[in-house]
């Protein structure tokens, strides 16, 4: 079967509908091929359901909290920022609110509502929607992209937006495609971690504190060279190490670590900032107050009592044992170890529970202002296949959209 549009998006997630709604909204006749039989796997699952998909930061703010290489988006920010995109969900039926002030979710905190109405924005503006279709080469002639190929069909059309996510949960529908196409027409791919996933430790201890989830906790690498890498908020022990959004959001900074040192040692305060002389006075009071009680009494007024026992172990102390029995070096042990508790990173699962994916195309390669590859004419590129990555917190999606909608629109003005 051959047929022709003026502009085919590869991938049916936050980047790839909004390239695909743009171009249709400037009267393009526009393809969009999915490999799943549903759109848009990856965004149903995002925020835990809730999708959380952008927030309320300046896009000055914005752009640095994905590091240096955060100015690229400068372009696609201004063209299309957060407001254009709650602006953007409005037009279309979706209303949304920021609830914390800065995390914006849509009002039915679900993300099927964000899904069906791009669905049916995408059907109203007649975006033609294949499912089950893998694209597996882009085709090109003389620099100039003329088509793509899938499984079983070809489809022509002089711009292609390759919007096919990352590596993580690729059980979603991202299993790197569009790196292996890209770099098949001479695009480099940097290399890839994984990124956003709960972190194992080497210390067995944690799994007596399953489920125990500790706010505001402070966390830093324990490796000379990388002292400034720190990162706050709330983290959940597991049976095997640590998650939640502190956990996550570190976790990108971690992999590559892990990939050099193989080890990562961390240091942890649990106890919302206090130092030692601090915890010493607070314990100091409690003992006062509450003299023959244990030691791991007087602990637990600051955390869960699991882990109170286990720091306890950990500096050497009989969790039953009275204050005034503990041995001064043990003591000043416990306060240092409960200022900062030592855990080291061993490992994690990979992609298979990787939010995002650290690294991708090479930025060099694709012109900020439009979106378009400096390699192909024609070639485009949106989202998570772009060497950017963000915090937790709605970055991620916002960058989506944003990038979908400067190379949806930049394909469509480019349409010979
Ligand atoms: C569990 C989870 C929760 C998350 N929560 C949030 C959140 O709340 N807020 C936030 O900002 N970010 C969140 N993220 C990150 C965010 O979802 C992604 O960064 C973003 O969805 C990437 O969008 P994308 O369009 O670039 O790629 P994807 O959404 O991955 O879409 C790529 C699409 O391309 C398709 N595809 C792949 N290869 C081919 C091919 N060869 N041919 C045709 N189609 C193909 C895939 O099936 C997929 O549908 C979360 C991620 C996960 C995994």
């Amino acid at each position: 079967m051959d047929t022709k549009y003026e502009l085919i998006v590869l991938g049916s997630g936050a980047a790839g509908m909004m390239a695909a709604i743009v171009a249709a909204r400037e009267g393009k006749n526009v393809l969009l091929l999915e490999k799943l039989s549903s759109i848009a796997s990856k965004l149903k699952a995002t925020g835990g359901g809730r999708c959380n998909l952008t927030n309320t930061l300046s896009n000055d703010d914005f752009m640095s909290r994905f590091g240096r290489d955060g100015r690229f988006m400068r372009d696609a920010l201004t063209a299309f920022d957060h407001k254009a995109l709650l602006a953007f969900f409005d037009g279309i039926g979706v209303s949304t609110h920021a609830p914390d002030g800065y995390r914006v979710f849509p009002t039915s905190h679900s993300s099927a509502t964000i899904i069906a109405a791009l669905h049916e924005e995408m059907l109203r503006l007649g975006v033609t929607l294949l499912l089950g279709q893998k694209a597996t080469k882009i085709l090109v002639q003389n620099h100039q992209v003329h088509g793509v190929q899938t499984q079983n069909a070809t489809y022509y059309a002089p711009n292609v937006v390759v919007a096919t996510g990352g590596l993580g949960y690729p059980v979603l529908g991202a299993e790197g495609d569009g790196y292996t196409m890209a770099s098949e027409l001479g695009h480099k791919v940097t290399q890839l971690h994984p990124a956003m996933m709960p972190l194992k430790t080497k210390e067995e201890w944690v799994k007596n504190c399953r489920a125990d989830t500790i706010a505001k906790v402070e966390l830093r690498v324990n490796l000379p060279k990388h002292k400034k890498l720190r990162a706050s908020g709330d983290l959940i022990f597991t049976n095997h190490g640590i998650r939640g959004p502190v956990v996550l959001d570190f976790a990108r900074e971690v992999t590559p670590l892990l990939d050099t040192y193989g080890e990562v040692p961390l240091l942890l305060n649990l106890t919302k900032g206090l130092n030692e002389e601090q915890i010493s006075a607070h314990i100091k009071n409690e003992v006062a107050k509450n003299p023959h009680a244990p030691m791991l009494t007087h602990i637990s007024t600051l955390l869960p009592e699991a882990l109170s026992r286990e720091l306890c172990l950990l500096a050497g102390i009989d969790p039953q044992e009275k204050h005034n029995k503990i041995e001064g070096a043990a003591r000043a042990k416990l306060m240092q170890i409960l200022a900062w508790t030592p855990l080291s990173v061993t490992g994690h699962d990979g992609f298979k529970l990787a939010m995002i994916t650290r690294g991708g195309i090479d930025l060099k390669e694709i012109n900020p202002k439009t979106m378009q590859s400096k390699i192909i004419n024609g070639l485009y590129f949106c989202g998570e296949i772009m060497n950017l990555d963000g915090p937790c917190g709605g970055y991620n999606l916002q960058w989506s959209f944003s990038s979908g909608y400067l190379a949806g629109l930049s394909g469509a003005m480019f349409v010979k």
